[in-house]
């Protein structure tokens, strides 16, 4: 059965959708059977990963409503082994629509029961709120990854998204653990982020990963080629430190 990462933080901005295209392709990369779920309606991850969202008939909207089957929506990519089931906007509305459903925080997760089996891992890309998505994400998962961007700012609404973990842990799922937190757009020259990460190691210390994802203009570009860093800049600093998060990830597991 594969394990469901979640990778989750309310802010936007911080890495989310760049770490779950590119820890994705770095563990598809090694050889494991991975499915990313975007659930963000902007769909960064579906272009991100080549999918002309135009071309979507159905996607996890359908999934989460309609009760289309996923693996009728699941895509593959051009990584082998690399799986998505994309989202596109049409999904902005399921947050409002989801308020009428029954069990409506338990449809992530059961959708996600039909296709496990088939996959090492599933990543599930967040969207920037800890809405109804959010904690469906948070209720299917084993874990969740925490991006933090080394930022001024980077540590608050960190407790609200603790808060919201462990009403989660409470209520929906009391197996959700921390998997790691990632530093993420590290850049050494500046006190800040160092600052930064001292701070987040002092408060998570061995959750923290060991790999740092430096500022790279590389990975910020990939996306516009519908690639992530590994096929796009395999040689790149940015599809280096990816690779080695994946490995860290694998022998977490161990
Ligand atoms: P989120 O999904 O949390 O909103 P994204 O992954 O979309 O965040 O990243 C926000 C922006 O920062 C994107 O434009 C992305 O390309 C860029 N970005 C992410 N990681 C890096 C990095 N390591 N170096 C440079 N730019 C990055
Ligand atoms: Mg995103």
């Amino acid at each position: 059965m594969g394990r469901i990462i979640a990778i989750a933080n309310q802010k936007g901005g911080v890495g989310k959708t760049t770490t779950s295209i590119n820890l994705g392709a770095g563990l598809a990369m090694a050889g494991k059977r991975v499915l990313i779920i975007d659930i963000d309606p902007q769909g960064n991850t579906t272009s991100g990963l080549g999918i002309n969202k135009a071309d979507v008939k159905h996607c996890i909207y359908d999934v989460l409503i309609n009760d289309v089957p996923p693996a009728d929506v699941i895509r593959s990519t051009m990584i082998k082994g690399l799986h998505v089931l994309p989202a596109t906007i049409q999904l902005a509305g399921a947050e409002i629509e989801l308020v009428q459903v029954i069990s409506r925080e338990l449809r992530l997760k059961r959708a996600l029961q039909q296709v496990r089996e088939h996959y090492d891992y599933l990543l599930i890309d967040c969207p920037p709120s800890l809405g109804v998505l959010t904690v469906n994400s948070l209720t299917a998962a084993d874990s969740v990854l925490i991006p933090i961007q080394c930022e001024y700012y980077a540590l608050e609404g960190l407790g609200q998204l603790l808060n919201t973990i462990r009403i989660v842990q409470k209520h929906l799922n009391k197996h959700l653990e921390i998997e790691g937190v990632l530093l993420t757009m590290f850049d050494g020259r500046t006190n800040l982020s160092v600052q930064v990460m001292e701070e987040v190691k002092k408060y998570f210390q061995h959750k923290v990963y060991d790999v740092v994802i430096p500022r790279n203009v590389r990975v910020s570009e990939a996306p516009s080629h519908g690639k992530p860093i590994i096929t796009y800049d395999p040689r790149s600093k940015g599809a280096e430190c990816y690779i080695q998060l994946a490995k860290e990830v694998i022998g977490r597991e161990r």
